[in-house]
């Protein structure tokens, strides 16, 4: 197996080449086999002593040059021109199965110089956290980041408690983020910033290189992508919770899983994490987050989109106006298909339709998955567990009526609607097992969430929603 170094050898600005720490006890959780096979690894090596080495960096192959990427970053608007791995690294590049280049990245692997006042560690709930969910995001069909495995690593680390700690094997397509352009841009070297753009053209959008203005194409690929990505988002109820802009890519991939979760009863001003006192990162903010990050994008792309300021100032503008229309576009395609409604209706008809069923839902606190999932049922003539979603099911009945004229697909419905997917008290109970050696109940819910459209007898609690005596959820970042 060999690592390519190509980040690390072109960009060597953004990269300081280092070493993992040597966990003292290093024992593999989980593995997801098929990504392993994906990257060409096989999954039984892996598990030996030399595999979990390699999970861990403590064992990299020779020719390997792992580095901390720089990056800078607007946190909750705030910006940080220094900000960078901490506690990760670049291990270095795979080309997997499909000739794809795909970053191997480990999280929680020791301090490097930009951990700042951190121990440069994870623990393992939160690495365990990142695991499920990103594999439930990937099984729903929505980029993301992947996870390969959670490795303990023996080590304490302290929090408000003394948890056990763990390095999470991490694969992107890469981890370019707004936050690396920013970096760039703040050297103050246009060559540099160039050269990172070069970079993210070859391996995110290489279609950008044969335009008329490649750099306009790059960011407007990146709008493309990231329109896509927040409506897929807003379409599973989907809250990141920590949008700043070191955590959102260039690849369009979902990055980040701290203080994520999927919201329940439907509220667009739905917020978890405990630092987000602003709710900034609110459920229905994202899109309007999104778009914020990416007028920071092309404010460091800037000296690259034309050579006079103006003009530059005017395609950056030109071309961040496409996002409101290109998420709307997605979003509204993505709310029909939910729907079960063909892709030719009549949007003065579908608008009203979802607008109003929206306000139903806000207003009756209705479990958002549950609700579309039961409306396959409705579309097959028993509305009942649509209906009883409501506090009051006469509420719904006459928008059913209406929605049911037109005739929805339910077989279409039952493929883009989930019936399982990481709700909270299901991944904090499995965690909390976790923490206790139990790993089984991950198991279960992995088992559940990694095939979320295929409804199957014995799993109903994972499809229910939280008991109420679970409160309000609260999520932390930075664990
Ligand atoms: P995040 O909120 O996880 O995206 O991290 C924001 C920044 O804080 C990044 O530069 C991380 O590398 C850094 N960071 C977070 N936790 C730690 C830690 N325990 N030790 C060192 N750096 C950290
Ligand atoms: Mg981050």
């Amino acid at each position: 197996m060999t690592l390519g170094s190509r980040f690390a050898h072109e960009l060597a600005e953004l990269a300081v080449p280092w070493q993992a720490g040597e966990p003292p006890d290093p024992r593999l959780l989980v593995l997801d086999e098929a990504l392993a096979g994906e990257l060409g690894f096989d999954p039984a090596w892996l598990r030996t002593r030399d595999g979990v080495r390699l999970l861990v960096g403590a064992g990299v192959p020779r020719g390997a040059t792992p580095v901390a990427q720089a990056y800078a970053g607007h946190q909750f608007g705030r910006y940080v021109p220094r900000l960078g791995d901490g506690r990760a690294l670049l291990l270095g590049e795979l080309v997997d199965a499909d000739g794809r280049v795909r970053d191997l990245h480990l999280k929680g692997s020791g301090r490097t110089p930009f951990a700042r006042g951190g121990d440069g560690l994870a623990a393992v709930g939160p690495m365990l956290r990142e695991y499920v969910v990103s594999r439930a995001m990937h099984a729903l069909g929505i980029p993301t980041t992947r996870s390969l495995a959670v490795v303990a690593t023996g080590q304490t680390v302290r929090r408000e408690t003394l948890l056990p700690g763990a390095v999470l094997a991490r694969v992107a397509s890469s981890h370019l983020r707004v936050g690396s352009f920013q970096y760039a841009r703040g050297a103050g070297d246009v060559r540099l910033l160039r050269r990172l753009a070069d970079h993210a053209i070859a391996r995110h959008h290489p279609g950008a290189a044969g335009a008329e203005r490649p750099y306009v194409a790059l960011f407007q690929a990146v709008i493309t992508a990231q329109a896509s990505l927040v409506a897929r988002w807003m379409l599973v109820a989907f809250v990141h919770g920590v949008m700043n802009t070191d955590n959102m890519t260039i690849s369009g991939e979902t990055i980040d899983y701290g203080p994520c979760a999927f919201m329940e009863a439907f509220d667009p001003a739905t917020v978890y994490s405990s630092i987000d006192r602003g709710g900034r990162y609110a459920y229905g903010n994202q899109p309007l987050a999104a778009q914020w990050n990416l007028a920071r994008l092309a404010e460091a792309l800037l000296p690259l989109l034309h050579e006079d300021e103006e003009q530059a100032v005017a395609v950056a503008a030109e071309s961040l106006d496409r996002f409101p229309r290109q998420y709307h576009a997605a979003w509204t395609a993505g709310m029909r298909a939910k729907l079960g409604l063909p892709d030719d209706l009549d949007p003065t008809i579908a608008a009203p339709l979802v607008d109003e069923l929206l306000a139903l839902m806000q207003s009756g606190r209705v479990d958002y998955t549950s609700f579309f999932r039961a409306l396959s049922v409705a579309a097959r003539g028993h509305a009942e567990p649509a209906r009883r979603l409501f506090p009051d099911p006469a509420a719904i009945d006459d928008w059913l009526t209406r929605w049911r004229a037109l005739g929805p697909d339910a077989d279409a419905m039952d493929l883009v609607n989930p019936v399982y997917i990481p709700r909270n008290h299901l991944v904090e109970e499995a965690l909390a097992a976790a923490a206790d050696g139990e790993l089984a109940p991950l198991e279960r819910l992995l088992d559940a969430v990694t095939a979320p459209y295929r409804e199957r007898p014995g799993l109903e609690r994972y499809a229910a929603a939280a008991p109420p005596d679970f409160g309000a959820y609260r999520t932390f970042c930075g664990t």
